[in-house]
């Protein structure tokens, strides 16, 4: 019989505030979190929640939802847009007033017309200053998160670009309740300038022990064959901090942010094999190597002890 704990999932109050009535909230901060040389430009945005029902209800890992203003000729309300929270459970404030989320604006080329485009919610959010109004729902989400036994596990914890929110948010979280296991962030980006939260990571490597803080900056720092490195290289570029983690039976991996890196991943552990972390849906070649992404997506879905959300 295995001696891997289970996961025990909190059980928690979803949409506590639902579209149809939306909190109107204020926002309490908006700042840059690149560094101001970075292409990019990604924000770190606190929503001030106090006197809302949304007070205090979100845990790490869940999402809060942004209504952008009606658009368009009809004045049809615009659809909600889902926000990972990048605070700790009790909020930035450690009293469930102040959560924060991380936005990168998108703006991009439409690859058929090449007009330019900016993507509406994002913007939006971006544009919105100290003391401006928004109209907000959640919380959302309720497999991506820390489990109740949380000291029962390691953690390894894979993000590229805003998809550290979350992580920002349970690792802070599992620093506060003064997590003994090991703890490993994987972070990628593409340029040195956009490593976020870098301050606060990289400090908390040299404070704490069992924390470790590894990056892969795609566009600035080959890996010794050339290849850009990914999230998934440090599986083998840091494999003296990742395998002794990744081989525990209590360890639980966490993926967040672009879609694509999880089949890396999924290879990279199957190289080492690291396999338990899956389950097989069909019959695979036992050589890691001969699985693509289309062969990955249909055969491997997360077990257990794998969290994944990309988009
Ligand atoms: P970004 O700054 O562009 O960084 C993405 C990094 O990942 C780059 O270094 C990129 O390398 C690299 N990359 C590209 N393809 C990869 C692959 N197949 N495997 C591993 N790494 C790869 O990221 P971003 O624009 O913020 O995008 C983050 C994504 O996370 C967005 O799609 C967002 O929707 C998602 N997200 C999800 C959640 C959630 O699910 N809760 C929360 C937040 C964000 P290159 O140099 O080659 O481009």
């Amino acid at each position: 019989m295995s001696n891997t704990p289970s996961v025990k999932l909190p059980v928690t109050e979803l949409n506590v505030v639902r579209k149809n009535q939306p909190a109107k909230v204020k926002i309490a901060e908006s700042r840059i979190a690149t560094l101001s040389s970075s292409p990019n430009i990604i924000r770190h945005i606190t929503f001030d929640l106090g006197g809302s029902d949304l007070e205090g209800k979100f845990l790490s890992g869940q999402s809060i939802g942004v209504i952008p203003p009606v658009s368009g000729s009809e004045g049809k309300p615009e659809s909600l847009r889902l926000y990972s929270i990048s605070s700790p459970s009790d909020g930035e404030d450690g009293k469930g007033r102040f959560y924060s989320t991380t936005v990168k604006r998108l703006i991009a080329e439409h690859w058929e017309t090449q007009d330019l485009y900016t993507g509406l919610c994002s913007n939006y959010l971006c544009k919105l200053r100290e003391g401006d109004e928004v109209l907000v729902t959640g919380p959302s989400g309720k497999r991506f998160l820390l489990p109740d036994n949380y000291q029962d596990f390691k953690y390894v914890f894979f993000a590229t670009g805003t998809g550290i929110a979350p992580f920002r948010g349970m690792i802070m979280d599992l620093v506060k309740r003064g997590h003994q296991n090991k703890m490993v962030l994987a972070f990628g980006s593409p340029y040195r300038t956009d490593l976020l939260y870098y301050p606060y990571f990289s400090e908390l490597d040299k404070k704490i022990e069992n924390f470790s803080y590894l990056s892969a900056v795609s566009r600035e720092e080959p890996r010794a064959n050339g290849q850009r490195p990914y999230v998934q290289s440090l599986i083998e570029d840091r494999a003296d901090i990742l395998e002794p983690v990744l081989k525990q039976s209590n360890t639980l991996i966490y993926i967040c942010g672009i879609k694509g890196m999880e089949t890396g991943i999924f290879r990279e552990l199957g190289k080492k094999g690291l396999t338990e972390y899956f389950t097989f849906k069909k019959d695979i070649d036992s050589d890691p190597d001969k699985w693509d992404d289309e062969i990955m997506k249909k055969a491997i879905k997360p077990g257990d002890r794998m969290f994944l959300e990309v988009y």
